[in-house]
């Protein structure tokens, strides 16, 4: 008797990684399941070549959290989410090796479907971490699928992946610079460097307890306008609309920034910025690329705006150059005239 193949018979066998087009010569295909491999010799489709990039070989319907448990299981266990598995180890072994995360901090998550992302677990460094202890959740936090418990601060990722439909993968680590500006409250000064320009834009969430609905949603309602969130007193998280890699190098790209701003303020030396109108370029190049920012439609004036920016004690460099060297060190009668007024007013005030 001849095998007859259905629809659901091709999307089982993609879900598992084998190739559609190697079918018995004499089976028998339902008119759905025929449409659907004419569809995948379309020029430019992806969809049933096993082995390639992650994404473009999802199986063609991947499941939802609606799914029956052995779709999801299937899907979970498929090679192309084991690509995807590889991804986050990897990513989180970068993250470890430039000391991004202590201990068992950080986390990083995927959306792979209507309503699932596969996430990191609890309680592992992320720079040790093996496909197999990777988690699959849906987006209120419910472990659909995996063996180890997943992360507590998932909420915060599903609350970001919620509010902004665009991002496809999230990042959260503790790297000490970032996490420096975090901690004092400041925003990163702008206007300095164009890459952390053109591929961050930053806003501070305040403290919560990690891993609250409600830390997540200080984050969320601030994900419209940013991909970068620095969590006041405890770390950065990142989204990308591209890929798990690029929500990863939006932290490099932070943390490298931060470091050399905190350096470049201790040179003795006035920080030079970039003009407005130099800005509004990047801004261009920024937007053209679908990366948020707030500032897209300001006024040239109204940009590099670094009111709140107090770079840290300086040594001022010794004026070497002949001849003002002791004007320069010389006081200002005026100032001298202000203080003595003031401190009269203290004396006499205090009596
Ligand atoms: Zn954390």
């Amino acid at each position: 008797m001849k095998q007859v193949i259905s629809l659901r018979d091709l999307e089982e066998m993609l879900r598992n990684g084998k190739d559609v087009r190697s079918l018995p010569a004499e089976a028998l295909l339902t008119p759905s399941a025929r449409d659907f491999l004419r569809e995948l010799e379309t020029p430019g489709n992806q969809r049933a070549r096993p082995g390639e990039s992650a994404r473009s070989s999802n199986p063609a319907t991947p499941p939802t959290s609606r799914s029956s448990k052995a779709d999801i299981e299937a899907f979970f266990n498929s090679p192309p989410t084991h690509e995807l598995k590889l991804q986050i180890c990897d990513i989180g072994r970068r993250l470890w090796q430039r000391a991004y995360v202590d201990g068992n901090g950080g986390n990083i998550a995927i959306r792979v479907g209507e309503g699932i992302v596969l996430c990191t677990p609890t309680l592992i460094s992320k720079g040790f971490m093996k496909p197999e202890d990777l988690c699959l959740v849906d987006l209120e936090g419910n472990q659909l699928v995996g063996t180890k418990k997943r992360t507590s601060e998932i909420l915060m990722h599903l609350q970001i992946m919620k509010r902004q439909p665009r991002a496809v993968a999230s990042v959260h680590c503790h790297p000490p610079y970032s996490t420096a500006f975090a901690v004092a409250g400041v925003e990163p000064p702008t206007c300095m460097i164009p890459e952390f320009e053109v591929f961050a834009s930053v806003a501070i969430a305040p403290y919560r307890t990690p891993g609250t609905p409600e830390m997540g949603q200080l984050v969320a309602d601030l994900v419209d306008k940013h991909n970068t969130i620095l969590m006041a007193n405890h770390g950065v998280v990142t989204w990308s609309h591209n890929g798990v890699e690029d929500a990863y190098f939006k932290m490099e790209i932070l943390e490298a920034y931060c470091r050399t701003v905190l350096v470049a303020s201790q040179l003795g030396k006035p920080v030079q910025t970039m003009t407005p109108a130099q800005l509004q370029d990047l801004l261009k190049i920024k937007q053209n690329l679908g990366i948020p920012d707030p500032r897209f439609g300001l006024k040239e004036c109204e940009l590099c705006d670094n009111a709140e920016w107090r770079p840290g004690v300086t040594c001022a460099v010794p004026d070497n150059s002949a001849g003002n060297g002791s004007a320069a060190a010389a006081p200002d009668p005026e100032a001298e005239a202000l203080v003595k007024a003031i401190t009269d007013q203290i004396i006499s005030g205090g009596r």
